[in-house]
């Protein structure tokens, strides 16, 4: 197989960036930029900084002292792509968890690269603007991710839908896709956008076998996968190989994400995938917030230093239990007050039910918005779709933050509602 050829993939805003001469002396300094006389960048002096040392507690009690150099570190400015430390830490999280192909060989055109990012919707963005121009093509997993739809559709671009199962997209859907547009004169087909575990809003996880498939389509068709694994943690050891791990050409793009097990707030994620584009992603990066926060990136190397490898996946799976056990009562909820009315599978990972309604094809709209007048917020499944004039019998139930007692409230006022809806 040809080696991919990155550029033909780069919007017209990714080839016009060039590296910030300032920023470059820095990288070219590497981890060596302490020994340097600094007179190039304008950096403000942290003894002026009122904060002098951090300390973090965590919930098992145990107490994380940051010292002055770390923390005038944290506090200081970063360098673009992350603090070498935990790009340290993390490329060997992704070496256990998934040994990308593109990781061993140095060689590689594709060669595994990573940026820091302040969430996996920041790294989505960067990717967005990495790759799409107006009237590119976009293959998008329906129904999706309602952040990816409100990012994407600014940029022109032309989604197109593909159906999913319970197995994860239908291989056969995107073959025929794929076969419809790549006759499309003049279009450049650019990558498809899939959350492979615990879906949102389906909790759909992709078998190891869909992957596969959908890998060699996109070998076929030369086209990039954009993988935003932002529930992949929540899902129990084995993990199901991910496409970053089937990955021998780099053409997967890899998001991943601390909000679901560290901290939603510190807003951190990560982005890998083949250097060539990562590089982009990083330029775009060096423009907008220029630097994940060092704050943050502190604070969550602090703690995954502290768990280990190891403790990181036992948290994990502590946290994984914790949504499991979430789920079991949302579905006993479901199954109390929407017999007859509506029907779901039980997902098994991610946070969110999918709730199919029996009664009405396309008034869920209508019934989350009397919802909301009884104070229970639900999403209808309009907010997940392409086109969102197309009407759902849809409706999304985050399970992951109500109490027992609130489920049950939530779910009696949506049965009062169908039944209401059903007798009109
Ligand atoms: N992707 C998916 C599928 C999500 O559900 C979310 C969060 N709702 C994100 C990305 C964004 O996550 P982050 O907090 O890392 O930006």
């Amino acid at each position: 197989m040809a080696a991919i050829n990155y550029s033909a993939f780069f919007s017209k805003t990714a080839k016009a960036r060039k590296e910030s001469p300032l920023r470059q002396l820095w990288e070219d300094a590497g981890e060596d930029i302490g020994s340097y006389i600094n007179l190039a960048g304008g950096m403000p002096h942290e003894d002026t900084f009122p904060i002098k040392t951090m300390c973090l507690k965590l919930t098992d009690g145990t107490v994380l002292e940051m010292d002055k150099e770390t923390t005038s570190e944290a506090l200081q400015y970063g360098r673009t792509p992350g603090h070498f430390e935990l790009l340290r830490w993390l490329t060997k999280l992704l070496k256990i968890v998934h040994n990308p192909p593109t990781l061993q060989d140095k060689s590689h055109p594709g060669q595994l690269d990573m940026l820091m990012t302040n969430g996996a919707q920041d790294g989505m963005y960067k990717i967005l603007e990495t790759l799409v121009d107006e009237g590119d093509i976009v293959f998008v997993e329906s129904p999706t991710y309602p952040g990816f739809l409100a990012a994407a559709l600014p940029h022109g671009c032309q989604l197109v839908p593909i159906e999913t199962d319970e197995n994860g997209l239908i291989p056969e859907e995107f073959s025929r896709a794929l076969k419809d547009h790549s006759t499309n004169s003049g279009k450049k087909m650019k990558f498809l956008y899939c959350v492979p575990n615990g879906g949102n809003p389906t909790g759909i996880c992709y078998t190891e076998d869909r992957k596969r498939l959908i890998y060699g389509l996109a070998r076929e068709y030369d086209l990039l996968i954009l993988e935003d694994d932002a529930y992949f943690f929540l899902e129990s050891k084995p993990y199901t190989k991910s496409f970053l791990s089937l990955d021998t050409d780099g053409r997967v793009i890899r998001l991943d994400t601390f909000s679901k097990t560290i901290s939603a707030g510190i807003r951190t994620g990560l982005l890998s995938g083949p250097k060539p584009i990562v590089e982009k992603a990083i330029l775009a990066m060096q423009t907008s917030s220029q630097n994940c926060s060092g704050v943050s990136q502190a604070i969550l190397l602090a703690v995954l230093q502290h768990m280990g490898h190891d403790g990181f996946f036992a948290h994990c799976e502590k946290v994984a239990e914790y949504y499991r056990r979430k789920r079991d009562l949302c579905v006993n909820f479901a199954e109390k007050h929407l017999k007859g009315l509506a029907e779901w599978n039980v997902p098994s990972g991610g946070m969110f039910l999918w709730i199919r309604v029996k009664v009405t094809n396309d008034s869920c709209s209508i019934v989350t918005e009397k919802l909301r007048n009884r104070k229970v917020l639900m999403v209808p499944g309009i907010s997940f779709k392409i086109n969102s004039t197309i009407p759902s019998a849809h409706i999304r139930v985050a399970y992951s933050y109500a109490s027992e007692e609130q489920m049950d409230k939530a779910f009696r006022a949506l049965a009062e509602e169908l039944r209401t809806l059903a007798t009109k």
